[in-house]
């Protein structure tokens, strides 16, 4: 294990040299000189570099291996976005700057926001949210308030097993109830059974589509207008956008309100924790509600409009993660149209050629089509007492980032895997030799081995509520 800094620390070394060209013993009071040593390390500067550069090598990163994790669309982030954020002109930008001096930022923000319009066939846009969870809270908090404006008093929300675990928890706290409804052994709705649920008490159903099955729910056209001859809303977690961009768009399917990820499809590097970019959709008939200022053209000129009686208010400082919001528009702008098809076609087409090669092997939930991610459940073959969480640990020790694990709740030792288009066959075909030898193989003749996992790590099986909940951030003594 890498050393920490302070054991690396020797009195004879040093990774600086500072040059005083005052006499410090004329300028600083005696008074307000140290009476012992600040305790800095002291580490030669190749040292310091290779320290670093090692701990970084620790990590399972996009950029070094496979990352197969399951809702989390681990795809390529092309670097020419990273140079796109790091300008100056968009770097030096203060968000309290006059509006005159800001159009550029305020130019690329609309148009992103047209782009998304025309993405997902909703009308309006708000690039507020920080996250996809912020963004459901946002559009509950809008379906609330128009609900409010129009004296109706609807106070539950309907979410299927099968949606996203962050559906219920942002119905939750924007005020809802929640309504579960049981979803059918492949994934889908039964609209009977939804029927028996919708009252008038009804605000919205929450749909993620494809659901976490990676399954399109095949009902949809039946759900929309159920919900909405019960003047109810629907909501679709559009997190999983990679999977249909281009071939087709939530408003025309019915939805009236949705989050993107744009950390997701439009591809910005994220993961543990950030960053994140949720720009909620809205039908027309939503505008007034979306949060402020709404950015619009005056005179030729873009202006931030803060003049909405009905908006929700404020949902982050300024107008949301600008940084995210520059990569997006990068990538889409550099795909377009065909090309943004083209990723959800190769991410589709990737997820069931590994499907394919594996559903006749380990079991399937949700039947022998996906979308772009794909939920595998091994139970039927584990023996020995292995379970899903050692298959992910042994994975590390061939060099790749784990799957998504038991996710979805629905499934019993599920192992999510989504792909995304921009990995090849030869990255594909090898990864699913090595998860077939580990669950088919390993885990059924030697599962010591596979329940002993990682042993190629720097650490191997951490408590991982007890690291978040208590880090040791020092060392030991100190
Ligand atoms: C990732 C994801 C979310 C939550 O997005 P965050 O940015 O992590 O808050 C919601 N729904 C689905 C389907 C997702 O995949």
């Amino acid at each position: 294990m890498e050393k920490l800094l302070n054991e690396l620390s020797s009195e004879s070394a040093a990774a600086y040299n500072v040059a005083c060209d005052v006499e410090s013993d004329c300028v600083i009071p005696e008074n307000l000189k140290r009476k012992s040593s600040p305790g800095l390390v002291n580490i030669p500067e190749n040292d310091l570099q290779r320290h670093f550069t090692n701990l970084s090598r620790q990590n399972y990163a996009l950029s070094t291996v496979f990352y197969p994790l399951g809702s989390c669309t681990m795809k390529y982030n092309p670097l020419v976005n990273e140079r796109i954020a790091k300008f100056d002109g968009f770097n030096g930008l203060h968000p309290l700057q006059p509006e005159e001096t800001l159009q550029g930022a305020l130019e690329i923000m609309y148009n992103l926001q047209k782009d998304l319009c025309e993405i997902s066939g909703m009308d309006s846009f708000t690039l507020q949210p920080a996250a996809g969870a912020h963004g459901e809270f946002t559009g509950l908090l809008i379906i609330a308030k128009y609900f409010k404006s129009v004296k109706q008093k609807r106070t539950k929300i309907i979410v299927p097993d099968s949606a996203h675990g962050t559906n219920p928890a942002s119905a939750a706290f924007a005020g809802f109830e929640i309504i579960p409804l049981k979803s059918e052994a492949d994934g889908s709705i039964n609209p009977e059974k939804l029927k028996e649920i919708l009252t008038s008490e009804v605000a919205a159903i929450m749909l993620t589509v494809p659901n976490t099955l990676g399954v399109f729910e095949k009902n949809i056209a039946q759900i929309s207008k159920l919900a909405h001859e019960n003047g109810s809303l629907l909501y679709y977690d559009g997190a999983n956008l990679n999977a249909v961009m281009g071939y087709a768009r939530p408003g025309d399917l019915g939805f009236d309100v949705m989050h993107i990820n744009l950390h997701k499809t439009f591809s910005t590097p994220h993961g543990g924790g950030g960053p994140g970019s949720g720009p909620v959709g809205v039908k027309a008939f939503l505008e007034p509600f979306l949060p402020v200022p709404q950015i619009e053209i005056k005179n030729s000129k873009y202006i931030l409009n803060y003049k909405k009686p009905k908006s929700i208010g404020k949902m982050k400082a300024f107008f949301g993660n600008f940084p995210i919001i520059l990569r997006a528009y990068a990538y889409i702008k550099a795909l377009g149209a065909d090309g943004l098809k083209n990723a959800s076609g190769q991410a589709v087409l990737n997820a069931n050629y590994m499907l394919s090669k594996l559903k006749d092997k380990i079991s399937v939930p949700a039947g022998g089509r996906c979308m772009h991610e794909f939920v595998l459940s091994p139970k039927s073959v584990f023996q020995n007492g292995v379970h899903t969480l050692d298959v992910a640990k042994r994975l590390l020790d061939y060099g790749y980032y784990a799957p998504t694990i038991y996710f979805p709740l629905i499934v019993e030792e599920a192992i999510m895997v989504e792909p995304t288009e921009t990995e090849s066959k030869e990255t594909l075909d090898k990864f699913i030799e090595v998860l077939s030898k580990i669950i088919l193989e390993e885990s059924v003749c030697d599962s010591q081995k596979v329940k002993d996992a990682p042993v190629n790590t720097s650490v191997a099986r951490l408590n991982e509520v007890e690291a978040a909940r208590k880090p040791i951030l020092k060392a030991v003594g100190n």
